[in-house]
């Protein structure tokens, strides 16, 4: 390789699609100096057997404009390039054989509709008239997306290629890259068998390959290998170009078009984990050998739906080696572990529908040290400890994949690998009737069955009002009335000390954190755009330490935010599993805490927005006085072992009171009414504080100059194009979240969540009214509402303020 550079500014590791996407889009971003290293031929990996769908819909508004880009750059690449695509704007097909799926297929063409994306819903016949060879006997409607079409990966991805050669990235074929070079934890490099490359960033499209590669250098990469097979057939008589793709999932199956023939496969649900022991050595341009007794689980229900099927002939059965992840999303970002180190893998068989936009994002991830918008569903901090174990991994991306094409149920659990990490609690909980949910391998309670009365805790799932409506309900009213006490020990804990943690803290803190010792802070953390990072709670343990307390699922994310952000003498150190976590919440809050405790629990005493060393039966428990759930409460920080003391004194103290356990499906439906807004859907780097309305939570007062302030400043004095509402609709309304909100008959926005509020009795949506000319309160206020809700629309009001705020309760500042 005499033309190697001996160094780069990037170099990309992989010539599939997605590292090929990557360079285009490095090139475009004017990253000429960068180099992409194939071991092997360009698309020789997985690339090479894809069916080559491109479908566009997520349950992301973000990711399905990622999907969107990709169709965008695929119908003009080939102009571009002068290299043929194969994209093909056909359209896709959905169908529904029953009225759960007929739901489900509803709220997704209502999703489409707020996130801008044509679907259209079709009855049977219409559908058919699209695709003639289907029969419809048991079809209970469709769903169209014109949109939506297909592609030759291949060509797509050589286009890619030639692309990214015109801009000025050099591509280099046969050449394996052997080692990335990491000297004092930084990357120097990369090596390969004809030299090293000196490069500042290098970025990991590796496919099934990446996974070992990125842990030669401590990054995990949760993915794993999987047979994935579809038949290609021979010409089949009414198979015409323009046929739409077509998914049947209720039939487990996808169709497409081929040069007259039909190529259709399936998600079953046992798939054949591949590669156990490692992908054997020199694996190119391969495919596994067909397992035609695997695949028969198909074609009963493949010939029932297109008859024709029965009599064509078989070009091929394809299996193909793909890789897949638990959460069944794709993997992007910079790993938490090295810096400069970023992945693009795991693409769970849509890498040639998301490759173009996914390329597009981590790209410019390369580029600015930022994505383009937020990508949390992706992001690869949303893994934790669980995932560095492969077994794991495996077991849960098995149970991801079998459900590709189930009914995606509101508030569905995964029941592979639990239960994993337990709180000292959960026998306990589970003797008093805990029906337990699983976040980053925590079992946490959801909800509590009355077991005296025959209940069972079990999930029973339903687009209507689900099983645990009830019990939901009665924990909600408990804690409006009297108490509730629920395990939080899954929160993320992290402490950080030093001589210089107030200043760096209070940096990076968009709330004012260097307060007294004892003061406790709400704050967002905010991107430089004045996007909210974080959104957390900071405890003041002493002149030089703080304690930091976040969402279960954000430890790995706000870890590394606040860690790459820190500057000075000062040490981030995440002591999550050091601790348990007991929230004590609802009026009688304080005569119950009272009973097991010495300590002055006064409201003169122990103000909101505080927190104490005391004392719970004899153990030492950090008190912070703060909600979630709009009452009067405090949670409970103490050392694990005694979790199980303090549980049992609690509950012995609120027996005559009207204490009971509760979990995490009534916070939801607490925090709902108060208002209060989740991280990961209602706020998120995307949203700032003052559309989100906790511009009351940052310090615009002092002088400190925080990341982010500038922003905040500007939409303060220039104002904004969005701002969040809370709605709300007639009871029998069911609202999940992504409902199209509309103002005077406009189409302004979409719910980031929903839920029901067991106190005021409505269904509840949080959601942002957009406009580009700008939304001010009175714009908001002054509308008529309607929400679309699968497909149909029902009145709406809106609001700005709490629709519960009980009189005395100072729940902000
Ligand atoms: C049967 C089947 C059907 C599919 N159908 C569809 C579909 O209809 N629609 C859709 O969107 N997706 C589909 N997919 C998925 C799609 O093929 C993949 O998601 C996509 O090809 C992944 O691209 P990639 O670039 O991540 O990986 P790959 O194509 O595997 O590219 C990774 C490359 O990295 C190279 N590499 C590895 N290690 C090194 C190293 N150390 N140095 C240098 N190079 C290295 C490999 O040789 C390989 O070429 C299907 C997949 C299968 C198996």
């Amino acid at each position: 390789m005499a033309d190697l550079p001996s160094t780069a500014k990037a170099v990309v590791i992989g010539g599939g699609i997605v590292g090929c996407s990557v360079a285009y889009h490095l090139g475009k971003l004017g990253w000429t100096d960068t180099v992409l290293l194939e071991r092997k031929k360009l698309t020789s990996g997985t690339t090479f057997h894809a069916a080559g769908l491109v479908g566009q819909l997520r349950t992301s508004a973000n990711i399905t404009q990622l999907l969107g880009h990709s169709v965008a750059l695929y119908r003009t690449l080939e102009q571009e390039t002068g290299l043929q695509t194969g994209w093909k704007m056909n359209g896709g097909l959905r169908l529904a054989c029953n009225a759960e799926r007929w739901t489900e297929v509803k709220r997704q063409a209502t999703t489409a509709h707020s996130f801008g994306l044509e679907m259209h819903l079709l009855t049977p016949k219409e559908a058919q008239e699209l695709w003639p060879l289907m029969t419809i006997d048991d079809v209970v409607g469709a769903a169209y997306l014109p949109t939506d079409g297909q592609a030759n990966p291949s060509d797509i991805t050589q286009s890619l290629a030639r692309g990214a050669r015109m801009a000025g990235v050099k591509i280099f074929e046969d050449t394996p890259v052997t080692r990335v070079i990491v000297e004092d934890g930084r990357i120097r490099g990369v090596e390969t068998p004809f030299g090293a490359i000196a490069c500042e960033k290098v970025v990991v499209c590796a496919g099934q390959w990446t996974r070992d590669l990125a842990a030669t250098v401590g990054v995990n990469v949760p993915l794993v290998s999987v047979e994935h097979q579809y038949m290609i057939t021979e010409r089949i008589e009414g198979v015409t170009p323009g046929l739409p793709t077509l998914r049947d999932p209720d039939r487990l199956t996808y169709w497409k078009e081929e040069v007259g023939g039909l190529v259709w496969g399936g998600y079953e649900p046992n798939p054949k984990p591949w590669a156990i022991k490692g992908i054997p050595e020199g694996f190119h341009f391969e495919t596994l050998t067909p397992d035609w007794d695997h695949y028969e689980q198909f074609m009963e229900n493949a010939i029932a739906r297109v008859p024709a099927l029965a009599g064509a002939g078989v070009k091929q059965l394809l299996n193909g080696p793909e890789s897949f992840t638990p959460d069944g999303n794709f993997i992007l970002g910079e790993a938490p572990e090295l810096r400069n180190f970023y992945v693009g893998a795991g693409f769970n068989a849509f890498g040639i529908a998301s490759g173009g936009g996914a390329g597009m994002a981590l790209a410019e991830w390369v580029a600015k040290g930022e994505p383009p918008f937020d990508l949390w569903p992706v992001d690869i901090r949303r893994f934790g400890g669980v995932h560095r174990s492969v077994d794991w991994v495996r077991n849960r991306t098995m149970e991801a994949y079998g459900k590709h094409y189930t009914i995606a149920w509101p508030s569905e659990e995964m029941r592979s690998c639990r239960p994993t990490r337990r709180s000292p609690l959960y026998a306990h909980l589970q003797t008093a009737g805990a029906c337990f949910g699983e976040k980053l391998g925590w079992e946490r309670p959801n909800w509590f069955a009355d077991l005296a009365a025959g209940e069972q805790p079990v999930d029973r799932y339903s687009y209507q009002r689900p099983g645990w409506w009830g019990a939901v309900r009665r924990e909600h009213q408990a804690a409006r009335s009297a108490a509730v006490l629920i395990d939080q020990t899954s929160f993320a804990k992290f402490t950080l000390k030093g001589p210089d943690a107030a200043a760096a803290l209070n940096r990076i803190a968009a709330g004012n954190v260097d307060r007294a010792v004892g003061s406790l802070t709400y704050t967002q953390m905010l991107n430089r755009k004045g996007g909210i990072e974080c959104d957390l709670t900071v405890v003041r343990r002493a002149v030089d330490e703080f304690y930091i307390v976040t969402g279960t699922g954000f430890a790995t994310h706000d870890f590394d935010w606040i860690s790459r952000n820190l500057q000075g003498n000062c040490q981030l150190v995440d002591v999550t599993s050091g601790g348990a976590v007991l929230s004590l919440m609802g009026p009688k809050a304080r005569e119950i805490l009272g009973r097991a405790c010495l300590d002055d629990l006064s409201n003169e005493g122990f103000r909101f927005g505080t927190a104490k060393a005391i004392s719970v039966a004899g153990c030492p428990v950090l008190a912070l006085r703060v909600t979630y759930v709009g009452e009067l409460g405090w949670e409970l920080h103490m050392p694990t072992e005694v979790a199980v003391t303090v549980y049992e004194a609690l509950m012995g103290a609120g027996a005559g009171l009207g204490l009971v356990n509760a979990g995490y499906r009534a916070i939801e439906t607490l925090r709902l009414e108060k208002g209060y807004r989740a991280w990961g859907s209602d706020i998120g780097p995307d949203h700032t504080p003052v559309e989100a309305g906790l511009a009351w939570a940052c310090k615009m007062k002092s002088n400190v100059d925080f990341i982010g302030r500038a922003a905040v400043e500007a939409q303060l004095a220039g104002g904004v194009k969005k701002r969040l509402a809370t709605f709300t609709a007639a009871p029998d309304v069911v609202l999940l979240g992504r409902e199209t909100i509309y103002r005077n008959g406009e189409r302004v926005g979409w719910l980031s969540s929903g839920g029901y509020g067991h106190t005021v009795d409505r269904a509840i949506g949080l959601g942002y009214v957009r406009q580009a000319g700008g939304v001010s309160e009175d714009f908001v206020l002054s509308g008529g509402y309607e929400l679309e809700v699968a497909s149909e629309r029902v009145p709406a009001t809106v609001s700005l303020e709490p629709l519960y705020d009980p009189k005395g309760l100072r729940v902000k500042g």
